[in-house]
C-alpha cells in the first residue's frame, strides 16, 4: 500500500470517529443490541429498523476508541438498503478480511477498506469488529454480546 493511500485511509477513520454518521437513536426500532469489548473498553449499541427483510434505517451509540466509532459509523453507512442476508454476508466478508492470515484476494469495495490497516494491530481488531457482531445480534432481535 502506498503511503498516500495509507494517509487517505487514516483521514477517513479520523473523519468518521470525529463526525460519526448515524450516531444516535432511531424513532422506529425493530432490533437493538449492545456490544462490549472489555479489551479496550468499547461499548456500542446498534439499532436497526427492518421492513420486509430490508434494513431501512440503522443507527448507533458508542463510547470507545476512534477505531470502534469509525467502524460503527462506516458500517451504518454501508448497511442502509441491504437485506438481512446481504448484511450478514458483508459482516462475514469484513471479518474475514480482518482476521484471516491470508485475506481474500478481492478488496472490499467500500470505505470499509479503510479499516484494513487494523490487521497490523491484532489487539485493535476487536474494536473494528465489535459494531458488526453487535449488528448481527440486533438483526436477530436483540441481545447483549461481549467479544472474547
Ligand atoms: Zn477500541
Amino acid at each position: 500500500m502506498t503511503s498516500e493511500l495509507r494517509d487517505l485511509y487514516q483521514e477517513l477513520i479520523l473523519d468518521h470517529s470525529r463526525n460519526p454518521r448515524n450516531s444516535g437513536q432511531l424513532q422506529t426500532v425493530t432490533g437493538e443490541a449492545k456490544g462490549n469489548n472489555p479489551l479496550c473498553g468499547d461499548r456500542v449499541t446498534v439499532y436497526v429498523e427492518l421492513e420486509d427483510g430490508k434494513i431501512v434505517d440503522t443507527a448507533f451509540e458508542a463510547r470507545g476508541c476512534a477505531i470502534s466509532i469509525a467502524s460503527a459509523s462506516m458500517m451504518t453507512e454501508h448497511l442502509k438498503g441491504l437485506t438481512v442476508e446481504q448484511a450478514q454476508k458483508a459482516h462475514e466478508e469484513f471479518s474475514n478480511h480482518l482476521t484471516k492470515s491470508e485475506p481474500p484476494d478481492l478488496p472490499l469495495e467500500s470505505e470499509l477498506a479503510a479499516l484494513m490497516g487494523v490487521r497490523n494491530f491484532p489487539t485493535r481488531i476487536k474494536c473494528a469488529t465489535l459494531p458488526w457482531h453487535t449488528l448481527i445480534a440486533a438483526l436477530k432481535g436483540g441481545d447483549e454480546i461481549t467479544t472474547e
